[in-house]
């Protein structure tokens, strides 16, 4: 019988969480809701000299920002617990005792300062060297030292390490959910450190025992992972775990958007974009990384986008909500090939969720930025002015970078369209117009509009031959939305206030 289905993501906390990682974790998420499973988070904190402060909790908020709930992790607790792995310190033991026993691990007692010699002699020689079946006969280990030895050095509290005994040459195989059958020559393997005399498990062992314990069904993680899935499927072996082994699936690199080498932070600083969810401040240097969360993304946006980057449904829609996603997604639509990062299209998802919101939902999470750059209005008035921009604009702050004048009079004016557009006469008939305006008593768009138009037909000219002056003239650009509507908005005094000054400081330039 098909056991329940059960998948873990399994960071290690050692600083912000890639945006490839939530890729990861969402492609557990959505592989376990399919199947009405349980998604897990575990933290592989094992490597105490790699511990970042406040990494674990960033790792948290991001993925609960994206919507992906966790059915057990640290933090909530659950049957199977505790889940971090530095809290679990005493179970992995019994296991490296049980593979030291059955003599598929044995005792190494080599310094770092031999480890490093033997590497040297070797690069010396342009070889190539590891602790493998050929190597470890002549280190100072339980297969070369006399029982006697060994445990004197044990008992003289001597450091060591435990680590796999591979055999000399046999095929390690299994079925990767995405890549089919990998196979693996224990010749090309080393013999991986498991245990270390500080009581602490290396990631391969904890990482088995865990998932072993924790009921881990599938393994869904990053392709860096995929040599070391050989020696996992090993120690299954071994332990006697066998049959309940999980499915493992590799997930290809998240690439850079040129398409070579995985994706990384120095891209995004290069071209612009974020490469974490959060904004990250490293506790230590206090540099801080830009996050998709600060920089106005909606979590609606980053799911569809990382969904799509190594991932594709039958047909060819773009457009998911995580919901939506847990109905479609299935690992056989996952590429086998890296995924190269498309921050224009991030853009155009960005855009597509921003048109669905309400304009009172925009206007509360623009409040904030008016609220850093002194402008006060209320919430209704913003959301007009959401309405009128949103077409324009991907991200929630260009509401305010691009439509300043919906906010405050603008203090210069685009001088390609001055020297384009502004001519002899204009001055002349947008001082008619001004004047026009000004005796209006009901100031909708529609009677703006009617005015604008009457005024042009009295200086036979085109109506489009002065329209984006006299927007020039209110908002100081050249572009945006219905001008009649951004001139209702800002009522008549403001318009003839704005007209003025504009013709003013016009006039010493024309
Ligand atoms: N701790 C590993 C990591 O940081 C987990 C790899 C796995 O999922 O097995 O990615």
């Amino acid at each position: 019988m098909d056991r329940p289905v059960r998948v873990r993501f399994a960071p290690s906390p050692t600083g912000p969480l890639h945006i490839g990682g939530v890729r990861t974790a969402l492609y557990n998420y959505l592989f376990a809701k399919k199947h009405g499973g349980d998604f897990i988070l575990r933290v592989e904190d094992t490597d105490q000299t790699r511990f970042v402060p406040g990494a674990e909790q960033y790792i948290i908020e991001a993925l609960e920002w994206v919507g992906l709930t966790f059915d057990e992790a640290p933090h909530k607790g659950g049957e199977y617990g505790p889940y971090r792995q530095s809290d679990r310190k005493d179970i992995y033991r019994q296991y490296a005792e049980q593979l030291l026993e059955s003599g598929h691990a044995y005792y190494a007692f080599d310094t770092s300062e031999d480890l490093d010699d033997m590497r040297k002699r070797a690069e010396a020689a342009k070889m190539s060297w590891k602790y493998d079946t050929v190597t470890r006969q002549s280190m100072k280990n339980s297969l070369t030292l006399s029982q006697d030895e060994v445990q004197k050095r044990l008992d003289a509290n001597e450091p060591y390490v435990v680590r796999i005994k591979l055999p000399r040459k046999e095929e390690v195989r299994f079925h990767d959910e995405i890549r089919g059958w990998v196979v693996v020559s224990t010749a090309q393997m080393d013999d991986k450190v498991l245990f270390k005399s500080d009581g602490m498990p290396t990631y391969h062992l904890a990482n088995i025992v865990d998932d072993y314990l924790m009921k881990i069904t599938h393994v869904i993680r990053g392709e860096e992972w995929l040599p070391s899935a050989p020696l996992h499927v090993l120690l299954y072996k071994y332990l006697g775990w066998k049959d309940v082994m999980p499915k493992f699936a590799h997930l290809s690199l998240l690439l850079k958007p040129e398409g070579s080498g995985k994706l990384s932070k120095r891209d995004g600083d290069k071209l612009g974009f974020p490469v974490f969810p959060l904004e990250w401040k490293d506790p230590k240097t206090g540099e801080i990384s830009s996050g998709y969360r600060e920089s106005g993304y909606f979590k609606e946006a980053v799911v569809n986008m990382l969904a799509l980057l190594g991932w594709h449904p039958s047909d060819n829609r773009e457009l998911f909500t995580l919901q939506e996603l847990v109905e479609v997604f299935t690992i056989e639509k996952v590429n086998k090939s890296g995924a190269k990062f498309d921050f224009e299209k991030a853009k155009w998802f960005n855009h597509h969720y921003l048109m669905e919101k309400s304009n009172d939902e925009l206007a509360e999470t623009l409040l904030p930025t008016l609220a850093a750059n002194n402008i006060t209005m209320p919430k209704d008035r913003v959301a007009i002015v959401c309405g009128l921009m949103k077409e324009k604009v991907q991200f929630i702050p260009e509401l305010y970078t691009m439509g300043k004048y919906f906010f405050t009079d603008p203090d210069s004016y685009d001088e390609k369209v001055v020297k384009k557009k502004w001519k002899e006469n204009t001055t002349a008939i947008l001082t008619q117009l001004k004047e026009a305006l000004a005796t209006m008593d009901s100031f909708t768009a529609d009677d703006v509009d009617k005015t604008f138009h009457l005024v042009a037909e009295k200086n036979e000219v085109s109506p489009g031959s002065i329209m984006q002056t006299f927007r020039l003239s209110i908002s100081g650009v050249g572009g945006g939305p219905p001008i009649f509507e951004i001139v209702a908005f800002l009522g008549k005094e403001t318009v003839v206030r704005r007209m003025e000054h504009c013709f003013a400081s016009l006039q010493a330039t024309l």
